[in-house]
């Protein structure tokens, strides 16, 4: 039983981690295969060192390109691993480029494949993350769907009538977050260093490109945070690529953004805050998993249920909307009764799953 898995992407090596460490527990071979989309050491290392993801057998170097550029030379390279490796299922998730061009390879190849994060929907066509996890989805065998929304969107998709099979078995971010957070009081000061052990602050991040390539939008967020830190301090690890777009168009933060935090001091962020604003997938729920309130800076969400329960509101980039929504949720304490999640099991079942393909 050989597997390989193809990640690329800072959320793709959290959300692989606990999976690969349930299929090593049963003896499931993993060859990893590393894109190269993300290569910083913050946006990448720190996170296979921290969360013990097993060194990548392939770096294929491949980022900084155009969206086409990227994803054909990965598919090129993909391919060439999987004739060499001939695995009996090829693992990928998520959304990203790194996504598609697994998933294409290995459709290509008669490889059966498995996605993890199946069944997401935007429903807004303009995402590069909603074509690729749509596309994902239709040439996958195994869908494993996060949320009971997930499961519908396929269904009402038509994805019964597929060669597939859907199930829900929960979300591997849960996972991840139930077994590393015990680690973090050891393993992050960043509270202390930042100076707000005993002290409110809200936590943001921004890198979607609907925010960061429309200055419009990225401005409006930028003085909606402003606006927010004059009265509780606002820490925001900054995405690389949004540092580069503020840098260049002169767009002003009153306060000093940090570098992108590995995965321990995230959490730590996420424990001390008293608010999150993010324009994140992963950080919504992460929000909800340390109750605290999440605005979300997107027009729209792939995790309706956290709207639903009344745990994240949408503001778009509409500044009053931002400050608003910040007022009413800074320092409250959300909960909700359901296993919106799952059960913290996503990855064992998985990982049992692929090991009877
Ligand atoms: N994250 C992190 N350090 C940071 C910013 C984000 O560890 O500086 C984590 C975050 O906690 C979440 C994941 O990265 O687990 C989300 O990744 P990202 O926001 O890049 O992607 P998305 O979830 O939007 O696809």
């Amino acid at each position: 039983m050989k597997i390989v898995t193809v990640l690329g992407a800072r959320p793709q090596f959290i959300k692989a981690a606990t999976v690969s460490r349930a299929l090593r527990e049963i003896q499931v071979t993993e060859v990893i295969i590393h894109t190269g989309q993300h290569f910083d050491r913050n946006m990448s290392e720190v996170f296979f060192k921290e969360m013990a993801i097993p060194r990548p057998d392939y770096n294929l170097e491949i980022s900084g390109l155009s969206h086409g550029a990227m994803t054909g030379r990965m598919l090129e390279e993909i391919e060439s691993v999987l004739l060499k490796e001939k695995p009996d299922s090829v693992l990928v998730y998520g959304d990203t480029n790194s996504t598609l061009a697994g998933a294409l390879a290995a459709a290509k190849l008669h490889i059966p494949i498995a996605h993890v994060e199946a069944g997401l929907r935007s429903f807004e066509m303009k995402m590069p993350e909603e074509i690729n996890r749509i596309l994902t989805d239709r040439i996958s065998r195994y869908l494993f769907c996060p949320t009971t929304t997930a499961v519908d969107n396929l269904k009402r998709e038509g994805f019964d009538a597929f060669e597939c099979e859907i199930s829900q078995p929960g979300d591997v971010m849960y996972d991840a977050v139930l077994y590393y957070k015990a680690q973090v009081p050891k393993k992050s000061t960043i509270l202390e260093s930042l100076e707000v052990k005993d002290q409110p602050f809200s936590l943001a991040t921004i890198h979607r490109a609907e925010n960061t390539d429309n200055l419009e939008r990225l401005g409006a967020i930028c003085e909606a945070l402003n606006q927010i830190n004059q009265q509780s301090k606002v820490i925001l690890p900054l995405h690389p690529r949004t540092r580069a777009i503020l840098d260049k168009n002169n767009i002003r933060l009153d306060f000093t953004p940090i570098e992108p935090v590995g995965y321990f001091d995230m959490l730590a962020l996420l424990d001390g805050c008293n608010l999150v604003l993010t324009d994140s997938g992963g950080l919504q729920k992460e929000a909800y998993f340390f109750s605290k309130y999440c605005i979300t800076l997107r027009d729209q969400t792939e995790w309706v249920e956290l709207v639903e329960a009344g745990v994240n509101t949408i503001t778009g980039t509409d500044m009053a909307l931002i400050t608003q929504a910040a007022a009413k949720g800074m320092g409250k304490t959300v909960t909700t009764s359901a296993q919106l999640y799952g059960d913290g099991r996503a990855s064992q079942l998985i990982a049992e799953k692929l090991s009877k393909i």
